[in-house]
């Protein structure tokens, strides 16, 4: 990832195949933060949080920041935003067995390159995140009316406002860190899962 001036600022660069059953595409692509809201739905701060750890993780494993969105599996959380980021930055997908999720809270991600198995634990600093939020997040559940209604509308404002005024304000590796780590994929337990086909010929010359 690469972090640029101004609004749209998050930048990553990925490469596919050319084709349904294509080779290596010849050039990469650029994805800029505002793909990844088109994808998921808004701009939240679970996709902020996902789109900095992921950027550590996959400048761990591609050191020159084209990401091979052919080549990795991934674990999350199993939250809309996470999982969405993890599904659109890295080609990983339950249905083709390349994304899992684990009740592990927080914000991480395990990210394994298939063809070596190279693997990077993420994970966001503990407290980074303000437990205030968190706590007005905890809180909706037992509330109803126009109580929730206000409520929705103080978290919106809070997450934005802590996006914004806090983390868009550092590098990624200031608060997210990964590892290496030694790790064996299990499989996905989906039973309509298939083969994906348009990366078979990748590397036919
Ligand atoms: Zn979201």
């Amino acid at each position: 990832m690469i972090l640029l001036p101004g609004e749209d600022s998050i930048l990553f660069l990925v490469l596919d195949t050319e084709s349904s059953h294509g080779r290596y595409s010849k050039e990469y692509k650029k994805i800029r933060f505002n793909d990844l809201v088109k994808f998921h739905g808004h701009a939240c701060d679970g996709l902020y949080r996902g789109s900095y750890a992921l950027s550590v993780a996959l400048h761990d494993l591609f050191p020159e920041d084209i990401v091979d969105r052919t080549d990795l599996r991934v674990v999350s959380r199993n939250s809309p935003c996470l999982g969405d980021a993890a599904t659109y930055l890295t080609g990983a997908r339950v249905r083709f067995g390349t994304q899992d999720v684990s009740s592990r809270s927080g914000v991480w991600y395990i990210v394994q390159k298939i063809s070596t198995g190279e693997t990077v634990m993420v994970s966001e600093d503990e407290n980074f995140f303000p437990q205030k939020i968190s706590d007005v997040e905890a809180s909706l559940s037992s509330l109803t009316g126009s109580k929730l209604s206000e409520s929705l509308t103080i978290l919106k404002n809070m997450q934005d406002s802590w996006v914004q005024s806090v983390l868009l304000k550092t590098e990624p590796d200031e608060h997210y860190h990964a590892k290496r780590i030694e790790y064996e994929w299990n499989e996905v337990p989906y039973r309509n899962q298939g083969i994906r086909s348009d990366i078979i010929f990748k590397n036919v010359i």
